[in-house]
C-alpha cells in the first residue's frame, strides 16, 4: 500500500523531470551525418533520435511497430550463452537459474555472459542486447530506464537499461522505427586456448522501478549479427530496420532486485512447487497440509460439490490450525458422502453444516496469508 502511494506522489515529479530531460538532450546537428561506409549503423541511429525524443515531449508513447523476435535460434554458427555458476548465497550480485532461464542480478551490477560459436562468424560480426517486456500486454512498450535513474546520470546513454561494461566499442542504438534501444559490440573470437569470449552486461534499474519497468517482467534478446544488411548509407538507415542479418540469437529472462540469490532460490522453489504439485506435497512432512486435508473450497453447500470434483490443496501454518481444519474438511467429506448416499431429497444436513464451514475456512485462508 506504501507503494501505491508513493507512485501516486513520485509520478508527477519524474514526468516533469522527463520533460527536462529531454530537453537538455543535445541533438547533434544535421552536418555532422557521417557518409563514410565504415560508420556503424548504431551512430546513425542516433542522429535520428530526435524524432523519438519529440514523440515523448509530446506525450506520444513511442510504441513500437514491429515486436522482437524472442524465440532461441542456434543458427549456422551454433550461437550459444553460458552463464557462471553462482549459485544462491546471500552475497552473490548476480546468478542465473538455468531452471528458470532467468537471470537474476542486481543493479549496475556486471553479469558475465559467455559467447560460444561452433563456427567462426563472419568478419565484422557483432553482438547485440535488447531488452523487451515479457508479457504480450506490455511487448508493445519500449524498455527504457525509469526517469529518477536517467537524471541520476550524465552518460549519452543514460535512457539505456543494458550496458555492455569493458569495451570501448561498444555502441549504443535506438532503432529509428520502433525506438527500442540496444547496445552492441563487436565480436570477438576467444582467445588462443578458449573455447568462448565473454562479455559483460549490467542492467541500470531495478526491475521494480516506478516509472521504467514498473515490476514487469523483462527479456534480454542476444543476436550474433553480420553487417551485410543494411549497410551503413545514411539513406539506408532512414528506411531499414537497424539492424545486421541475424545469424543467430538467445533470449533470457531477467529480474533486477536487492537479492538476486534469495530471489532466485524462492522462484527455483516456487516452480517446484508448481510443477510437482499434489504429487510432491503429499510425501512433504513439513507441510502437513495436503495428506487429506486436500479442503474443498466450495463457496455454496456441498450439493454443489457433486459437480465441483475439483480438489484444492490449502497452506496451513501450524499443526493445531491444521488439525482443526482438517476436522472441519473431514466432517464436510463425511456430509457429503452421507447426504450422496442418502436420498437428494433430505437436504436438511446440507444447509445446516456450510455455513459455518465456510466462515472456519475463510478465517484460515487469511492467516494462511500473513
Ligand atoms: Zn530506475
Amino acid at each position: 500500500m506504501d507503494e501505491e502511494e508513493n507512485e501516486s506522489m513520485e509520478l508527477p515529479f519524474s514526468q516533469d523531470t522527463f520533460c527536462d530531460l529531454w530537453n537538455n538532450v543535445i541533438t547533434p546537428s544535421i552536418s555532422f551525418i557521417p557518409t563514410s561506409p565504415t560508420v556503424p549503423q548504431c551512430m546513425l541511429d542516433n542522429l535520428f533520435e530526435l524524432g523519438g525524443e519529440m514523440d515523448i515531449k509530446d506525450g506520444f508513447n513511442p510504441s513500437a511497430s514491429t515486436v522482437p523476435v524472442t524465440t532461441d535460434y542456434p543458427g549456422d554458427f551454433g550461437f550459444q550463452l553460458r552463464f557462471k555458476q553462482s549459485g544462491t548465497a546471500k552475497s552473490v550480485t548476480s546468478t542465473f537459474s538455468e531452471i528458470l532461464n532467468k537471470l537474476f542480478c542486481q543493479i549496475a551490477k556486471t553479469s558475465p555472459i559467455e559467447i560460444l560459436v561452433t563456427k567462426k562468424p563472419p568478419q565484422g560480426a557483432f553482438l547485440r542486447a535488447t531488452a523487451v517486456y515479457k508479457k504480450t500486454e506490455h511487448v508493445a512498450e519500449v524498455v527504457r530506464r525509469c526517469p529518477h535513474h536517467q537524471n541520476e546520470d550524465s552518460m549519452d546513454h543514460r535512457s539505456h537499461l543494458i550496458r555492455v561494461e569493458g569495451s570501448q566499442l561498444a555502441q549504443y542504438c535506438e532503432d529509428p522505427n520502433t525506438n527500442r534501444q540496444s547496445v552492441t559490440v563487436p565480436y570477438e573470437s576467444p582467445q588462443l586456448g578458449s573455447e568462448m569470449t565473454t562479455i559483460l552486461l549490467s542492467f541500470m534499474c531495478n526491475s521494480s522501478c516506478m516509472g521504467g519497468m514498473n515490476r514487469r517482467p523483462i527479456l534480454t534478446i542476444l543476436t550474433l549479427e553480420s553487417l551485410e544488411y543494411g549497410s551503413c548509407s545514411p539513406s539506408l538507415s532512414l528506411i531499414g530496420p537497424s539492424r545486421g542479418q541475424v545469424l543467430g540469437r538467445r533470449c533470457f529472462e531477467v529480474r533486477i532486485c536487492a537479492c538476486p540469490g534469495r530471489d532466485r532460490k524462492t522462484e527455483e522453489e516456487n516452480k517446484d512447487k508448481l510443477q510437482n504439485g499434489a504429487k510432491q506435497t503429499k510425501k512433504r512432512k513439513s507441510t502437513p497440509a495436503p495428506e487429506a486435508s486436500t479442503v474443498k473450497k466450495s463457496k455454496s453447500a456441498s450439493s454443489a460439490e457433486e459437480d465441483d470434483k475439483d480438489v484444492f490443496t490449502l497452506q496451513i501454518r501450524g499443526r493445531e490450525r491444521y488439525e482443526m481444519l482438517k476436522r472441519i474438511n473431514d466432517g464436510l467429506e463425511l456430509l457429503d458422502r452421507e447426504s450422496r448416499n442418502k436420498s437428494k431429497a433430505s437436504t436438511k444436513l446440507d444447509v445446516a453444516v456450510p455455513s459455518s464451514g465456510k466462515r472456519l475456512l475463510q478465517r484460515g485462508e487469511k492467516s494462511d496469508s500473513d
